[in-house]
């Protein structure tokens, strides 16, 4: 059995698919304006974990992630500019080439953390006939109205409206009525935008209404139940949304066709850093290039999200990272020991982790809870070496951290000083020692290092570190070894 915490009805729930073979998930996905950052990200990493699960329960999953290239304010509050015209006019772009470029982007961020493709991706600019169809539904059910900047959902004409926020009340006390005046009702949200009278959009398109662009939340609705049906079983997204987006999405379905869209509402809790928000306004962002460039595998921050469920925040630093990627090594070098066992028949007492990781896994997606048992079950002397490689790989179909891609043989590098480790286009931690890889004179720097290090002249080795970093390597002390980094730029 499988438990789901639903933020529609506030409760963890037992899962009920509403076909038993195949389970239809959406997932809201990226604002292609700028780079995901790793807030974001850990959103994506939540929901892959959801997929995940479900298919080691036997489901298959059919999932459904739109691409937001239109009609995403600035501003939640209907006001404000599309983000991507802004991003477009900055970068002196078409605002089709930046879609493109970030949209390319983030299919090449989800490889390298290993999130699986959704079954089927589709851009919003992809679908302005169907959304413009469905504001025609909600007009002919008297939802709508238009004032001087666009179309407006009027929300007092819908009794449920707001519940998965909590309740009309709570909503409206959100306050977010003051940067488009002419609402009728605070929580009244635009579905239809003019394009302004004095500015050309690049991205624009005839209507009934007149010249303009959708409004952010009507495109999931589309998207979503042109896909799925109506109701499909599941839509997950980041906490942000519970109030606004995902909320008016409920509101255009229910007014629209009568119906709840989804079963259950899934929500990942925010990746904040010391300060707060991260954010691209806060300038505060991390990216997956971030990563790269201080010699993290993207694995390790995949690994660093596990370890906190995805209903708490979580707070991103530098220490919890680079410890994310040492403990990450770590498993792998014992995947790797544990790889080379002869294999043999898998005992009730493994079987008995396994069904066990099943079951903690399934409730509510208890990933942290998996990870300790996962270290604990490593340190258990009543299982086999192999059968411990063997839950271990079975685990890492949850985990995702590509345990067995990732095996290598430590011992081939017991006897050199320098090791150099890549991380590779699938975000892996590789290990080399061919020294061809390395300029030459980043190696005399190094035994340079090593010897201001054997004279305890720490000042120096400082020096040599940092120059060795602006010349693109990371160098990092492992007991009598050195491990020299390629500084990755994607
Ligand atoms: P966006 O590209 O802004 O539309 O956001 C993409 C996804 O990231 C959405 O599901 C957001 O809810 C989610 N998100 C945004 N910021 C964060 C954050 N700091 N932590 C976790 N998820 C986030
Ligand atoms: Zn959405």
């Amino acid at each position: 059995m499988i438990y789901f915490y639903n933020t529609l009805t506030k409760k963890e729930e037992e899962f009920k698919p509403i076909n038993n073979d195949e389970v239809g998930i959406y997932t809201c996905g990226p604002t292609v304006y700028w780079f995901a950052h790793v807030g974001n990200l850990r959103t994506y990493i939540f929901e892959d974990i959801l997929k995940r699960v479900l298919m080691l329960n036997g489901y298959k999953v059919k999932h459904v992630m739109n691409i937001t290239d239109v009609g995403h304010l600035t501003s939640d509050s209907d006001s404000g500019e599309d983000k991507l015209e802004k991003g477009a006019r900055a970068e002196k772009k078409t605002v089709w080439e930046v879609a493109q470029f970030y949209t390319n982007r983030f299919l090449k961020d989800i490889k390298m953390l290993n999130i699986g493709d959704p079954t089927i991706l589709v851009k919003a600019t992809d679908t302005i006939k169907e959304q413009i169809d469905l504001i025609k539904i909600l007009e002919e059910k008297g939802y709508t109205y238009i004032i001087s900047d666009g179309v407006y959902f009027d929300t007092s004409k819908l009794e449920k409206y707001g519940r998965l926020w909590g309740d009309k009340e709570k909503t409206e006390l959100r306050g977010r009525i003051e940067e488009v005046k002419e609402k009728k009702h605070p929580t009244d949200f635009a579905l239809w935008k003019f394009s302004p009278k004095d500015e050309k959009r690049q991205m624009e398109w005839e209507s009934p209404w007149g010249i303009g662009f959708p409004g952010w939340h009507t495109e999931c609705v589309v998207m979503s139940l042109e896909n799925l049906g109506i109701p499909f079983d599941i839509h997950c997204g980041g906490i942000d949304h519970v109030s606004i987006h995902h909320t008016n999405e409920i509101a255009q379905a229910e007014a629209a066709y009568g119906k709840m869209m989804s079963n259950y509402w899934m929500h990942g809790e925010f990746l904040n850093v010391k300060e707060g928000k991260m954010s691209k306004s806060l300038g505060n962002i991390i990216t997956v290039s971030n990563l790269l460039e201080k010699g993290i595998s993207p694995l390790a921050y995949r690994y660093l999200c596990l370890n906190t469920h995805y209903r708490q925040k979580l707070t991103f630093s530098d220490e919890s990272l680079s410890f994310a990627q040492t403990t990450l090594e770590k498993l792998y070098e014992k995947a790797s020991e544990l790889a080379k066992e002869t294999e043999m028949p898998i005992s009730e007492k493994a079987k008995d982790y396994e069904n066990r990781f099943l079951s903690i896994i399934s409730n509510d997606l208890d990933v942290p809870v998996a990870l300790a048992m996962m270290w604990d079950m490593l340190k258990d002397k009543n299982i086999s070496g192999y059968e411990k490689y063997y839950l271990l790989v079975q685990f890492d179909k949850v985990f995702g951290l590509k345990i067995k891609e990732a095996v290598f043989d430590k011992d081939e590098f017991a006897s050199d000083r320098i090791i150099i480790q890549k991380i590779t286009e699938e975000g892996l931690i590789a290990w080399s020692r061919d020294m061809n890889d390395v300029p030459a004179g980043i190696i005399d720097m190094v035994e340079k290092r090593n010897l201001s290090r054997e004279n305890k002249d720490w000042q120096e080795s400082d020096n040599i570190r940092n120059v060795i970093s602006e010349q693109g390597w990371i160098i990092e002390d492992r007991n009598e070894q050195v491990l020299l980094k390629k500084k990755v730029q994607i």
